[in-house]
């Protein structure tokens, strides 16, 4: 039992993609608004909560294989997440834990904490900042707009873990983004499922922010988060013909030239097979008039190989695609089975070594691409946020690199004062595979 003297003491393990780390904040900032301490060990937490990851099966094995450590190390284990959408999955390998929820549910995780571990709030002690509890360091965080997602891709499970779309009016959205920014937040990493369908389900509907009004709509809300002047960066955002307008804000520098677009293929055959538009020449038009309109553009994707019916000249098709569209950066997936998802019943199942040939291929060409990409910018001045400074080097990103999963630059030589959060101009004098190296020109007055 608890001592009821002293507050409830929480562990907490965070697993799976930016939108879970949204989730943990959400429970992490209750948590503390509650009045409840944080634990960094197991041996000092009343109980343990775990927020797992279902996509893909290396992630459900990752997740159970973290409760089963909260449930040796602790015992008292509350798991929510993704994995906890996933049937009886986590109960089947673990009956003992305390509950299991699905995602987004703050409030669930809340009730079975308080029934486990009541609180001892003290409502003369604030302990939240404006900003709420964040995981990310404190000059960038996540803006969740919407969760679920109303496409029906074969291979993806999230629709039925998450729901349809269901969006956040653009009124409570950008209260958060105000208040992350007044917490010293410089970057805004705008997340969901589907950052371009954002608002559909509301109808688009137009909430007030102050005295204006904002339509639920992501080119209205980019605007407004662009007025916040911090740098404001779209993931997870499908080729939908509008769009094409997003880059206009880009070129007027409100957002952040870069967009995070997972094409998945580029082969007709094998996009109808996912259930995705199946237009890649139409794409390629389009990369071509975005990089008119906004020629800093920076492209990142995502896309899978070997899915299954995917023929050598499905695969030849990609990565011509990759050299056309010049797609700046890029992870690849070798295609696997997830339980659930649709895509398993499909025949014509591509052999382990010609998946891995295929992938060894894409990242080979996608390295040549990135490093020419990088090259052409040796000699140029950019600005750059500083992520970290260690002794005698500091570590930033430009506008064209995202955090944890894009490149970096490496600056040898900067001010003394140079301090994690700043945005200064560095002068770029080389390039690698995926990074920059540089020096700081001088600091930019007022970030
Ligand atoms: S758009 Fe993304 S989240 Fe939605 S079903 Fe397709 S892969 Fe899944």
């Amino acid at each position: 039992m608890s001592d009821l003297s002293r507050p409830g003491k929480i562990g907490f393990v965070s697993l799976g993609c930016a939108k879970a780390t949204v989730d943990s904040e959400r429970i992490l900032t209750e948590l503390r608004i509650q009045g409840y301490g944080m634990s960094a060990g197991y041996e000092d937490a009343d109980l343990v909560i775990v927020n797992t990851c279902g996509f893909i099966d290396a992630a459900v094995e990752e997740s159970l294989e973290a409760i089963g450590e909260a449930l040796n190390e602790n015992g008292k284990v509350v798991v929510t997440g993704c994995l906890g959408a996933k049937g009886d999955v986590v109960k089947q390998n673990f009956p003992n834990v305390l509950a299991v929820t699905g995602p987004q549910a703050t409030e669930e995780v809340m009730q079975v904490v308080h029934a486990h571990l009541p609180p001892s709030h003290d409502p003369y002690i604030d302990l939240v900042p404006p900003g709420g509890l964040k995981l990310t360091p404190r000059h960038y965080a996540y803006l969740k707009i919407s969760e679920g997602c109303n496409h029906r891709c074969s291979f993806c499970i999230i629709p039925s873990m998450r729901g349809d779309l269901v969006s956040r009016g653009s009124s409570e959205v950008l209260a958060e983004a105000e208040a992350l920014v007044s917490a010293g937040v410089k970057e805004l990493l705008v997340v969901s499922q589907d950052t371009s369908a954002y608002g559909a389900d509301l109808r688009y509907r137009s909430e007030f922010h102050g005295a204006a009004p904002v339509r639920s709509h992501i080119q209205d809300l980019s605007k407004a988060l662009g007025a916040l002047g911090v740098w404001v960066r779209l993931h997870y955002v499908y080729p939908y013909p509008h769009v094409d307008n997003l880059l206009h804000l880009m070129a007027e520098g409100l957002v952040l030239p870069y967009l995070d677009i997972p094409f998945q293929h580029a082969s007709r055959t094998v996009l109808k097979a996912m259930k995705r538009p199946a237009h890649s020449e139409k794409v390629l038009e389009r990369i071509h008039s975005w990089r008119q309109i906004c020629p800093d553009l920076t492209i990142r994707s995502t896309f899978i190989v070997g899915f299954p019916g995917e023929t050598d000249q499905d695969f030849e098709r990609l990565l011509e695609f990759i050299h056309l569209a010049q797609i700046d950066r890029a992870g690849c997936f070798k295609y696997s089975d997830v339980e659930g998802a649709r895509a398993n019943e499909l025949g014509g199942q591509v052999p382990e070594e010609i998946k891995q040939e295929r992938y060894d291929r894409f990242m080979r060409t996608q390295l040549d691409v990135s490093s020419n990409r990088l090259l052409q910018k040796v000699g140029d001045t950019m600005d750059v946020i500083i992520d970290q400074i260690n002794e005698d080097l500091a570590i930033g990103r430009t506008r064209g690199d995202a955090p944890e999963v894009d490149g970096i630059v490496e600056i040898d030589r900067f001010n003394e004062d140079l301090a994690a959060g700043d945005i200064v101009p560095v002068h770029i004098n080389a390039s690698s595979e995926y990074d920059l190296y540089g020096e700081q020109v001088q600091p930019m007055a007022g970030t």
